[in-house]
């Protein structure tokens, strides 16, 4: 079968979910046997998502192959298992990077180069790129940002023509919109759908499918209005009703017809019927799972966005061990010595966040502290990691002002160092470690074991410094254990202390690589031993504010100091 190709676009707000309903799409036409990939067309211009702050656009999300993307790549993964590569994010300034320099090339001489037909051209290229490197029944294209934007009109364009080009066997626009309920009316209303199908239309496009996403079930009737108005056969305008969990949507979608009435459109009238049984297995775990565990996130960056892939990850761990995992995030600029005992009371394991820059670090390090003299289930990446070695360093070592050079570059302990080959790097964008590396674990270790005895692992990083191997010998002197190294570079990729019942730090992402059906092994080993300890009673959960679990099941820890404003 040639590929085909599935846009979806969205109209009336942000933050419909988008990137949810493409997964979703992605996972039940790969239940039917397709072979799919999901990309996203970002329309801003900076090349990649890399030298955003999570403030702005939530979590970078690192492929295997060592592109910075967007967390929607992280939900594709997710859902379907599929291994996302550069060729999945896509952002203007990335196609008018290229070409640019083409033009300078002198490839396009003596032309004058457009937004159509050059910008567009490039567009369609990168579109169909995936399926000229592997083959593939259906590549799904989110385009980022809402209808109307004036930076995505070139690949509105571009879709256009591409649906023109194909055929409609062959492309089909999906537009999800929002139907808001107002309850002073006590009526849904349709016309801001309406509105946002019309301006579609003026650019040429006519979305054969349309997603309604609502709070409140849509009546037949309602549904009908929509299709009579905006020339959309009734069947294709499909409810997406919100619901508890965002794993739930694919088996809602399905349920809805989405994937078989795209079919039918794209001219596939007898499809094969969908293997979902691992998915339901887990929704069913999920749902039998009734017990709380509550994890500690340690933080600067109060929104759920930017650690997304992390809070999955837990989640995704604590339904296959029978635990829904309430997380509290614990900002850690507002740790202190005085504290750190209140705010990490309850908690049954602490994961030590990633991040960048001084503030909040001596948070991580007091954080890192409390829980290793505590015997609390600890889990620090990447620098959360770096922070747990600088606790050791100051703490155990005794060497009172070690810290990374990322933070003091005139410490005479420098415990975190930068890279070798990041001293010469004047560039920000692109330039750190990126993407997946081997990494050896050692024999005997707590790391082995949870990776089922796997003595060769790949997992994704994105740092520029590193734990200074002058002081392994040192470290292990002293009871944390180099147990993951990278055997072309020497690198240290993994710390423990075996003493501990998990204290666990890695230099490397693992959270980008848990998937639904694959939770990754540290976080499932990880939640096993918070279940543990908080079986042990170790921990008395204490009243505070255990608030009962929220949709999201994520509740901030209010620091006792105002929130202060966004800063990097
Ligand atoms: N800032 C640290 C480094 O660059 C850690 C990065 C991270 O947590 N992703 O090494």
């Amino acid at each position: 079968m040639e590929t085909k190709y599935i846009f979806i676009t969205g109209g009336v707000a942000s933050s419909l979910g988008k990137g949810i309903i493409s997964a979703s799409l992605g996972k039940l036409l790969q239940a039917r046997g397709y072979r799919i990939t999901i990309q996203k067309f970002d329309p801003y211009i900076n090349i990649d998502p890399g030298t955003l702050n999570p403030y702005e656009h939530g979590e970078c999300y690192v492929t295997a192959d060592g592109m910075e993307t967007d967390l929607d790549l992280g939900h594709y993964e997710r859902f379907t298992g599929i291994e996302t590569t550069r060729d999945n994010s896509v952002t203007t300034g990335r196609i008018y990077l290229s070409v640019i320099e083409k033009e300078r090339r002198g490839d396009y001489l003596g032309k004058t180069i457009q937004v159509v037909p050059h910008i567009t051209d490039e567009i369609k290229r990168r579109i169909q790129l995936n399926a000229t490197k592997q083959p593939l029944d259906f590549v799904i294209t989110e385009i980022g940002g809402t209808i109307g934007d004036i930076e995505s009109q070139p690949f509105l364009e571009a879709i256009r023509q591409l649906r023109w080009e194909l055929g409609p066997q062959r492309a089909l626009n999906v537009h999800l919109t929002y139907v808001p309920y107002l309850a002073a009316a006590d009526e849904l209303k349709t016309k801001p759908t309406q509105t946002s199908v019309k301006q579609l239309q003026g650019l040429g496009i006519q979305p054969e499918v349309l997603i309604l996403r609502t709070e409140h079930h849509l009546s037949d009737e309602l549904r009908n209005k929509v299709a009579h108005f905006c020339n959309v056969a009734p069947e294709a305008v499909i409810q997406s009703q919100d619901l508890p969990s965002i794993y739930e949507v694919p088996i809602n979608m399905y349920e809805h017809q989405l994937d078989r009435v795209i079919l039918s459109k794209m001219g596939i009238k007898r499809p094969t019927k969908p293997d979902l049984k691992s998915w339901l297995d887990f929704l069913d775990c999920r749902k039998r799972a009734d017990e709380v565990l509550h994890i500690g996130l340690v933080g600067k960056y109060d929104l759920q966005d930017a650690y997304k892939s992390i809070r999955e990850s837990l989640a995704h761990a604590g339904t296959y061990r029978g635990y829904k995992v309430q997380i509290h995030f614990i900002n850690s600029e507002f740790i202190t010595r005085e504290n750190v005992a209140e705010q990490l009371s309850g908690m049954a394991g602490i994961v030590i966040c990633p991040g960048f820059g001084q503030r909040g670090i001596e948070g991580k390090i007091l954080t890192a502290e409390y829980t290793r003299t505590h015997d609390i289930p600890t889990f620090g990446i990447c620098l959360g990691f770096q922070m747990m070695v600088i606790e050791f360093a100051r703490n155990v070592l005794g060497y009172q002002d070690a810290n990374s050079s990322e933070m003091d570059e005139t410490t005479p302990h420098n415990v975190i160092d930068m890279m070798a080959e990041q001293k010469n790097i004047t560039q920000k964008g692109g330039t750190m470690r990126l993407g997946a590396y081997e990494c050896a674990l050692s024999r005997g270790s707590r790391t082995v074991q949870a990776y089922h005895g796997q003595t060769l692992i790949k997992e994704r990083h994105r740092h520029r410094y590193e734990f200074n191997n002058s002081y392994k010998d040192t470290f292990e002197k002293q009871g944390m254990k180099c147990v993951g190294i990278n055997p072309d570079t020497n690198l240290i990729e993994i710390m423990e202390i075996p003493m501990h019942r998990w204290y666990i730090g890695t230099q490397f992402h693992p959270e980008y690589s848990s998937t639904v059906l694959h939770p990754h092994p540290l976080f499932l080993d990880f939640i096993a031993a918070c279940i543990k300890a908080s079986k042990d009673k170790l921990y008395v959960h204490q009243a505070l504010d255990l608030v009962t679990p929220d949709k999201d099941l994520c509740v901030f820890r209010r620091s006792p100091i105002e929130k202060k404003s966004k800063r990097h």
